[in-house]
């Protein structure tokens, strides 16, 4: 068999399973098994295959994504702010739309500040943050579920980064901790709005990692309620919020006495981002 063959093989197969993206998939496999980029792939794509096991790995991997097992699962890596993250099952894969939360929380940190990020997953907010920016004193990183730390601590190794992993339901266990800013992209789908999601994350991303019960905004109203107990005067609270949420992520912020709230709209000019802080007096 050919490398075009092969690769063609594998398209069919997922477009017959109707993968989203099925041939730039079918494409990232091939680079994978067989090392190879796009200019050797045209050079060598009449070439016969003379590697049987590569074969079967490459159809190996074709036919995970078949079952719409998402393909960071299979590849076990996702890139975030141009560091590559462990993932799988157990974690939500980072997404690009959550690099703006990033984004923000750098122009935010001003020297020596503590940062926490709450609901963390894969540990890919706190340490890109670690990574890029060295003006944090502290990073407080912190989840509910110990297969994500697991994930979080071997990534924070990988990239050799500090940051502190605490197990705690949200707040629980972090009892008079002070922060200068608080990252959250916490869970927002809507309970019924979950089986409307594709099978890749509906089925294979952790449930825990999505859903924000009834109306969505259950973390946010957690969090922010708590947070102010946890914020030193000026201190930042930044959440990612799903498109919709904008408003109503504010209003839960003004109930809460933040000031400065702002809506930040994504690259796709969706409403993305919502901050605002404790300002001295209102807390
Ligand atoms: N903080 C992680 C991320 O943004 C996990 C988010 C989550 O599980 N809801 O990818």
């Amino acid at each position: 068999m050919t490398y075009k063959e092969l690769l063609s093989k594998g398209e069919n197969v997922l477009k017959q399973c109707d993968v989203p993206d099925y041939s730039i998939d079918a494409y990232i496999f091939m680079e994978i098994v067989f090392g190879m980029s796009r200019a050797v792939y045209y050079i060598k794509c009449n070439d016969t295959i003379e590697d049987e096991a590569l074969i079967e790995q490459y159809l190996d991997m074709i036919e995970k994504r078949s079952k719409r097992i998402p393909l960071q699962h299979i590849t076990n890596s996702q890139e975030f702010m141009g560091l590559s993250f462990y993932v799988d099952e157990n974690v939500l894969c980072p997404r690009q739309d959550t690099e703006c939360l990033v984004e923000e929380a750098l122009k935010a940190i001003d020297d020596n500040v503590d940062v926490l990020d709450m609901c963390t997953g894969s540990g890919c907010i706190a340490i890109s943050i670690k990574k890029l920016c060295d003006k944090v004193n502290h990073m407080t990183a912190v989840d509910l579920s110990e297969e994500a730390l697991r994930i979080a601590k071997k990534n924070a190794d990988t990239h050799n980064t500090d940051v502190e992993f605490v197990h705690s339901n949200l707040f629980e266990n972090l009892k008079d901790r002070k922060y200068d800013i608080i990252i959250s992209n916490p869970p927002y789908i809507r309970t019924s709005d979950i089986d409307e999601l594709m099978d890749e994350v509906k089925i294979h991303e952790p449930m825990m990692a999505l859903d924000g019960y009834e109306d969505g905004l259950y973390f946010y109203r957690e969090i922010t309620s708590k947070a102010k107990g946890y914020l030193r005067v000026g201190g930042w609270l930044m959440y990612e919020i799903g498109y919709d949420q904008g408003e109503e992520v504010k209003a839960i912020m003004i109930n809460n006495g933040f000031d400065d709230i702002e809506i930040i709209k994504d690259l796709a000019g969706l409403d993305r981002i919502v901050k605002g802080r404790i300002i001295g007096g209102k807390q």
